[in-house]
């Protein structure tokens, strides 16, 4: 056997994630690990908790990082606040759509779908009448940043709407927690969860989760407990609440929560809005440029992603080809397209770390040497 050690490259990560990690996150993540229920391990996650709810703008007592990663996330909503029968409306305009439906239907639930084209936000028009037609609705499942196109909905006006009928809302914010505005509270979100590799530019594998009153109360009044013992929020807030004294559950992936607390402090040192600005200011310049290069975006300006850049591939273009030329000579990893999507797209990632002027030219530069390639 000749197994030696692992030494990655240094990747310039600009596809749908994992992002550009900052070498402040790579470094905390280094430190010595303690125990998880070392006084100065709790210390340390309530100040996570307090960075998260800054993060998701929201006051919600229950505001946690699940140790798995965001599709756990996602797992963690239904199954917790789907009982068997209950009808559940779920927007697809992407990937992450179906999966949603997907995850209502292994919870027992009845899953309503509202379709609209990939590329396209979720139809609020459509999530109304769908609203109207099933009055015993009670939830609202969407995704705010569909990361499959690119596409941005708008969580404000569905989150009210769903309040309107009386249902709670299940958001999907991996992609857009850091990157776009995102106001759980006064957007009256109910489940939000989303991953630590997208815009937060922590390593992967950790899903922040925030639940609303309303979310906890449907939860305490389960008639049947949650199928998953690992994903039961009621099991989890015990470990994660109560002043100072923790509940052991499982073994928090310690060094992991040591870098989402870098990401989240950078993220709040550098203030969210000057973040949601900084991803707009590039996804800009990085427009502009492909433009120049004759290229077309997937999704119309006004719904369009800042942090996840999809195009299409010219005609006569072995996109699989360009993508590797891209990684062998530049280091450069870009995305490829997903579903009706493959083949004919390229996603690029500016998210977090990596929204940064440097990657916007090196990306410019190596997508024009590779096409006359
Ligand atoms: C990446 C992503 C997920 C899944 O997150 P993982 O950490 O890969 O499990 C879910 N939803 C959206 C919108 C995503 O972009």
């Amino acid at each position: 056997m000749t197994i030696t050690r692992f030494m990655p490259p240094h990747r310039i990560l600009m596809g749908p994630g994992p992002s550009d990690i900052s070498p402040q996150v790579l470094q905390a993540l280094s430190r010595p690990t303690i125990g998880h229920l070392d006084p100065l391990f709790i210390g340390m996650m309530d100040e996570l908790k307090q960075l998260l709810k800054y993060a998701f703008q929201t006051e919600n007592e229950f505001t946690i990082a699940l140790s798995a990663p965001g599709s756990a996330g996602m797992e963690a909503c239904f199954v917790n606040l789907i009982e068997a029968g209950d009808k559940v409306i779920v927007c697809r305009n992407g990937v992450f759509g179906e999966r949603m439906r997907e995850n209502v239907v292994r919870a027992g639930g009845q899953a309503i779908t509202v379709d609209d084209e990939w590329g396209s936000p979720v139809s609020v028009a459509k999530v109304k009448q769908a609203l109207i037609d099933h009055p015993e609705v009670k939830i609202v499942a969407f995704v705010h940043a569909e990361t499959s196109t690119g596409a941005l909905s708008d969580a404000q006006a569905i989150g009210t709407l769903a309040k309107e009928y009386g249902a709670l809302t299940i958001v999907d914010a991996v992609t857009s927690l850091g990157g776009v505005p995102l106001k759980v509270d006064e957007w009256q979100l109910d489940a939000v969860y989303s991953g630590s590799q997208k815009c937060l530019s922590c390593t992967p594998g950790l899903a922040p989760l925030t639940f609303s009153a309303k979310a906890i109360e449907k939860i305490q009044n389960r008639r049947t407990p949650v199928q998953s013992w690992f994903l039961d929020q009621s099991l989890v807030l015990g470990y994660w609440s109560g002043e100072g004294k923790r509940s052991y559950h499982h073994t928090a992936p310690v060094n992991s929560l040591y870098a989402l607390h870098e990401a989240l402090l950078m993220l709040h040192q550098e203030g969210l809005e000057n973040a949601w600005y900084r991803h707009q200011q590039m996804h800009e310049k990085l427009k502009t440029g492909l433009e120049k290069l004759g290229f077309t975006f997937v999704v119309d300006q006004a719904y369009r992603l800042p942090q996840l850049n999809a195009i299409y591939v010219p005609e006569g273009i072995d996109e699989a080809n360009v993508r590797r030329h891209l990684l062998e000579t530049y280091n450069l990893e870009i995305g490829a397209g997903l579903g009706v999507l493959a083949g004919k797209a390229w996603r690029i990632g500016l998210m977090g770390y990596g929204a940064r002027q440097e990657n916007v030219a090196l990306c410019l530069r190596a997508l024009e040497e590779s096409m006359i390639e």
